[in-house]
């Protein structure tokens, strides 16, 4: 039986940290993989998350089953971050194994609620989104995103390739800190694709694997309490992994947001039951630490304070680049990395380019020019910037 499996396509993004190891030239920088580093390449358990730990180990009485929505303390405090103004009677949530599990749930929900279901995603998107609809045989077009002129938003084409989608379908959207590129709607943008939803009863949901990694906790939530409030229906799938740098931990939640109490119920009953048979209980570990840390005055903000450093050493580290490619091209056309937010950038350069980085700089990035602005500290800055311009980008 087992050799009749077909060979699958090796992940892009963990081949290139493969090649990054073999690598032995000496200063190679590795801006590929998406996880945070500290200046000293480091990913740290932050200190909340070690408190919160030892609290658990403690006090923890029992590793008995929770059920199979997970915990209600973790659910309430996490949906409390997210949106802050719960609306209870609309609200059904399940924790979930990492951001990647509530995607995968929130797209299994759509399709027993839709069968005929299509789903709408940003040109790009994190590539796993388009992995899990292929592998899901869930139909899927593509609505236009990125501008590689501006390096922003096609708010145009978005808008029009949006108003596409209709009612029952799923537009896909990222919350915050867009992964692949770093380029962001602004809030007026929002108001508009809300209008369209509105108008279209298509159903958002909302990617968001990076609250606080951009504008702040609050602000990078902004879009998705708007959205919540103003649509009838919205999915949410949000990650613990980075902001709370818990990523091997797969913590994250799927929130349902209904048109009223009745539907709320039938939703809450259908996620629990995509839970068990896909692994019946969520994991626990995770979510105890984040309710340990949200439920706790002192310890919530001692985390906050941490997740505002690595944000503010990311918009450092942006500043800086930008301000070294001013110096090196003598115009602004670099200035839209001071724009993206979180922890990646589209260059917008050529497969070519991103390959002469690695053969002549050792700089490792994902073939479609995005780059981990964590994977850089001040000493790497100027190197990646000569690099740049010595690559033609
Ligand atoms: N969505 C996006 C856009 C992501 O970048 C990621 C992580 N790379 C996820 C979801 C999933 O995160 P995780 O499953 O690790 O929580």
């Amino acid at each position: 039986m087992l050799s009749n499996l077909k060979p699958q396509a090796p992940d892009k993004i963990l081949m290139l940290i493969e090649e990054f190891k073999a690598d032995t030239r000496q200063g190679k920088i590795d801006l590929g993989v998406g996880v945070y580093k500290d200046p000293n390449g480091v990913t740290p358990v932050m200190r909340a998350v070690k408190e919160a730990e030892k609290r658990i180990w403690e006090t923890q009485t029992t590793k008995a089953y929770t059920g199979l929505a997970g915990e209600a303390d973790y659910r309430n405090a996490l949906a409390a971050m997210v949106l802050k103004d719960v609306p209870a009677d609309r609200l059904a949530s399940v924790a979930s194994v990492g951001g990647t599990g509530a995607i995968r749930q929130a797209l299994e929900l759509a399709r027993l609620a839709n069968p005929d279901v299509t789903v709408h995603v940003s040109d790009p998107t994190w590539p796993n989104h388009l992995s899990i609809m292929k592998f899901m045989g869930l139909p899927y077009v593509e609505y236009r995103y990125f501008d590689n002129e501006t390096r922003g938003v096609d708010f145009e084409g978005m808008k029009a390739d949006i108003a596409k989608a209709g009612k029952g379908d799923i537009v896909l959207l990222h919350g915050c800190c867009h992964n692949p590129t770093g380029a962001n709607l602004t809030l007026d943008q929002w108001l508009e694709i809300v209008a369209i939803l509105e108008k279209s009863g298509a159903v958002p949901l909302i990617d968001l694997a990076y609250q606080g990694f951009g504008d702040g906790l609050d602000a990078d939530a902004e879009a998705t309490r708007l959205v919540a409030k103003s649509l009838p229906e919205v999915l949410i799938a949000a990650s613990c992994s980075k902001n709370f740098g818990i990523y091997r931990e797969r913590t994250g939640i799927l929130i349902a947001l209904a048109e009223n109490p009745a539907a709320r119920d039938l939703a809450q009953g259908s996620m629990a039951y995509l839970n068990r048979q896909s692994f019946s209980f969520p994991p626990d570990h995770g979510a105890r630490i984040v309710s340990t840390i949200l439920g706790d005055d002192a310890l919530r903000a001692d985390w906050a304070a941490e997740l505002e450093d690595v944000r503010n050493t990311m918009l450092g580290l942006r500043a800086q680049l930008a301000s070294e490619l001013r110096n090196l091209t003598g115009s602004d056309r670099f200035d839209f990395i001071n724009r993206h937010r979180g922890m990646f950038s589209r260059l917008g350069a050529t497969p070519a380019q991103v390959q002469k980085l690695k053969d002549d700089s050792a700089i490792y990035m994902v073939g479609d020019s995005r780059l981990n602005i964590a994977g850089l500290n001040a000493d790497t800055v100027p190197v990646l910037a000569r690099a740049i311009i010595d690559a033609g980008i």
